[in-house]
């Protein structure tokens, strides 16, 4: 659907959402430059900051621009929960048909969210920035990020050269049922795309940071890979984690099986004592770790159950309902009448 055709429940075509840990001096002159980019196009808009805990006087400067412009609202939280949750916030806060997430310190560039809103309008659910001339340390930043795209495009299947860039744009439905936890924020597009959601990238263009600090350092490349490892197994196996489990578990019997026929044989034919062959307790080891990879995949199977059921939630994603005499409806009136089923 076309980001015009959408009803205006709120009035609102488009939200950006912008998270704010300390980046006082860049606040003015970003407001400023999304004021004209924003004013320029032909859609309604707000703008949705989150101070992550900043102690820079962030927060005071957002009051600032909030008093000056009805379109701008605050989210002030308690101390600092990280990107993520500033994000997460941002989807829950925010009105617009459309979500834009950028930084707030001035990298990504606003003159770039009507190229990002043009994709969207070819049908696409997601559209992500690709800084692929990154103002940023080729060792510590540019390398690290070469190899997590590359190795989360090869997991997940969504192939994206950037999945570190900030600036995406979400229609609003894909994005609200997502719970987001640790650094999952940068995984967005592939948990998305999951549930059925289009995904694409555009060449984005990305300055040099000007003022303050980057928040991160390359400690970050382990806590992605860790949330790769979880992202990688919610994608394939969160519906069916006896799959995951009892395979190895199977794997680990069979070759305790081999083992222990081995080491018998070895006895009858070798005269080889049992209890002085390392195959003997090999093959034990591989027992019990089958059984307990097997039961720790019925245990899953009890999680997964525990959580779709009790929350209600579907195991599956609905795009269009076409009821009987009344025509086809879009996803959102589709998600309507089917209560909390997400789309
Ligand atoms: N940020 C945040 N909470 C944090 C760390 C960062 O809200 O704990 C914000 C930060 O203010 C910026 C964005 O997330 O708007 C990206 O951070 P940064 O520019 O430091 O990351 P980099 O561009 O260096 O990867
Ligand atoms: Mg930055």
């Amino acid at each position: 659907m076309r980001i015009a055709d959408y009803p205006r429940e709120h009035g609102i075509d488009l939200s950006l959402v912008i998270p704010v840990y300390n980046e006082t001096e860049s606040l003015d002159a970003l407001f400023a430059e999304l004021k004209s980019t924003l004013g320029a196009l032909a859609y309604t808009w707000e703008i949705v900051f989150i101070d992550d805990g900043s102690f820079d006087g962030s927060f005071e400067k957002l009051l600032q621009i909030q008093a000056d412009c009805p379109q701008v609202g605050v989210v002030q939280f308690r101390r600092n929960f990280g990107q993520t949750a500033a994000l997460s916030a941002g989807f829950d806060f925010a009105h617009g048909n459309i979500i834009i997430t950028m930084d707030a310190d001035l990298q990504n560039d606003p003159a770039d969210i009507a190229v990002l809103l043009a994709k969207l309008d070819e049908g696409y659910d997601i559209v992500s920035g690709w800084r692929h001339a990154r103002q940023d340390s080729w060792l510590n930043r540019k390398l690290p990020s070469k190899i997590a795209n590359w190795l989360i495009s090869r997991l997940t299947k969504v192939a994206l050269h950037d999945y570190g860039c900030t600036l995406k744009a979400y229609r609003r439905e894909v994005v609200k049922n997502l719970n987001l936890y640790g650094e999952l924020h940068r995984f967005i597009p592939a948990l998305a795309n999951e549930r059925g959601a289009r995904v694409t990238e555009v060449k984005v263009n990305h300055r040099r940071r000007q003022f303050g600090r980057s928040k991160y350092t390359l400690s970050r490349t382990s806590r992605v890979l860790l949330d790769l490892a979880n992202v990688k197994f919610l994608l394939e196996y969160r519906t069916r984690p006896i799959q995951f489990f009892g395979k190895l578990g199977l794997l680990s019997l069979f070759g305790g099986g081999l083992m222990f026929t081995g080491a018998v044989a070895m006895k009858l034919f070798a005269n080889m004592d049992l209890t002085g062959n390392p195959m003997l307790l090999t093959s034990l080891i591989l027992f019990v770790a089958g059984i307990q990879l097997i039961s720790t995949g019925l245990i899953g199977e009890l999680v997964t159950r525990a959580y779709y059921e009790n929350q209600g939630k579907p195991i599956y994603t609905v795009k269009t309902v076409v009821q009987p005499n009344r025509g086809a409806l879009d996803d959102k009136t589709a998600a309507g009448l089917l209560g909390d089923v997400e789309v």
